[in-house]
């Protein structure tokens, strides 16, 4: 089930910190460069708050949690 929120990435933005990975890894995965990217925007249903946590973790604000 999906909670009616979606992870949407600025990957431009990202720099590679890795603590939305860090905070949330079933979202949030890294790729061969340390660029966050998700299998599945769609959040599942019981990870909305970890998956705010870790988008307000991002200290380069490149990622948004939206409606879907
Ligand atoms: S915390 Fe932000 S900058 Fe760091 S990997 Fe995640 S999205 Fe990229």
């Amino acid at each position: 089930m999906s909670s009616g929120l979606r992870v949407v990435i600025d990957k431009p933005a990202c720099c590679g910190y890795g603590i939305c990975a860090e905070i949330c890894p079933e979202i949030y995965k890294l790729d061969e460069n340390g660029i966050v990217y998700v299998d599945d925007p769609l959040v599942p249903e019981g990870m909305e708050e970890r998956a705010r946590e870790g988008a307000d973790a991002c200290p380069q604000s490149a990622l948004a949690i939206k409606a879907a």
